[in-house]
């Protein structure tokens, strides 16, 4: 297993009809980082940036920050490194920054909107990320984008948080890639209008399932109620990835849908152009990708579309992909 592996570490993602897919890890500890290159991911897809702000008495500043993303950035490099800003509340619950009284976190003081609300914590993590984006290929994304005003507040902050560094002589790139999350219902109904805001997608299906379908990401009563492929879902990342491509950008997944390789005919036929996941389950995905080709997929797609409940859907692509791959 461990030579299967090593020889689909180094072959390229590519279908038989030489469509190439970056495939990504999604990180959270640095620690991962040699399991990630070892199973053959082409950079890091997500980076998670709020283990960095469990479990303490208080919140990591600038330097700490830029320390901790700059060791991420050199360990990568040359590999693109996609750093994602504060993503705290509802499941990742930070006791310094969340309110204890929501009666609904989910829905709640997190994430972006957080960050937008505390420009104190938000300035010393743009600023330690732009300086990061100096020693290797970084980009940067926003979770939980809900509308345009918000990814242009993001973006306000982002342009100052670069004006101070150019004003201090600081290093950075300063054509840092833009992106955001689309994990919320309206950001996928306005993908055409958030498209024309930013650099890339990434769709967070963790999140945009548990949103579109209102079943709580966590509660395993609904378990079985959690379905990727919903009707509702499938179109959802239809429109996402048709709005990135009819502006010029690319779409990109990185909730855990990415990673489970029975929906990557799926996937591949929508046109994504980026899948991030859990790095062990990289050769897997690689290994199907290679045996497909787009042109079906794209086939598989347009039928699946057309089947009215997840269970007739999943039926079907079982069906296909026993009578396929
Ligand atoms: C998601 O929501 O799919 C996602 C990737 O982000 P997180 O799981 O960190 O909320
Ligand atoms: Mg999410």
């Amino acid at each position: 297993i461990e030579r299967e592996l090593a020889k689909l570490r180094d072959l390229p993602a590519i279908t038989t009809d030489g469509c190439r897919i970056s495939l990504k890890g999604n990180v959270e500890f640095i620690e991962e980082i040699p399991s990630l290159t070892g199973h053959g991911a082409e950079g890091i897809g997500l980076y998670r940036t709020e283990m960095l702000f469990f479990n303490r008495d208080d919140l990591p500043g600038e330097e700490e920050q830029f320390a901790h993303y700059s060791a991420v950035v050199k360990e990568v490099a040359p590999l693109p490194v996609t750093i994602r800003t504060l993503d705290v509340g509802g499941d990742k619950f930070v006791p310094d920054l969340n309110l204890d009284d929501e009666l609904n976190p989910a829905l709640g003081l997190r994430a972006i909107r957080l960050s937008l609300r505390k420009p104190e914590t938000f300035r010393p993590q743009l600023r330690a990320i732009l300086r990061a984006s100096a020693l290797g290929k970084v980009r940067i994304f926003f979770p939980m984008i809900s509308g345009v005003a918000e990814i242009r507040a993001a973006k306000r902050l982002l342009e100052e948080a670069k004006l101070e560094l150019l004003a201090e002589g600081v290093p950075f790139d300063e054509h840092i890639e833009i992106g955001i999350m689309i994990e919320i219902p309206s950001a996928v109904i306005i993908a055409d209008l958030l498209a024309q805001e930013v650099d890339f997608f990434s769709v967070g299906t963790n999140d945009l399932i548990q949103y579109s379908l209102a079943i709580d990401r966590t509660n395993e009563h609904l378990a079985n109620l959690y379905e990727p492929l919903h009707p509702a879902v499938l179109r959802s990342l239809k429109m996402v990835v048709d709005a990135a491509h009819a502006a010029g950008i690319d779409a990109c997944m990185c909730g855990e849908m990415a990673g489970e390789s029975q929906y990557l005919p799926i996937l591949l036929g929508l046109g994504f152009d980026e899948l991030s996941m859990n790095a062990i389950s990289i050769p897997r995905v690689k290994e199907i990708l290679r045996r497909c080709s787009r042109g079906e997929a794209e086939q598989l797609v347009k039928k699946a579309l057309t089947y009215h409940t997840a269970e007739e859907i999943d039926r079907f692509l079982k069906s296909e992909i026993t009578a396929h791959y």
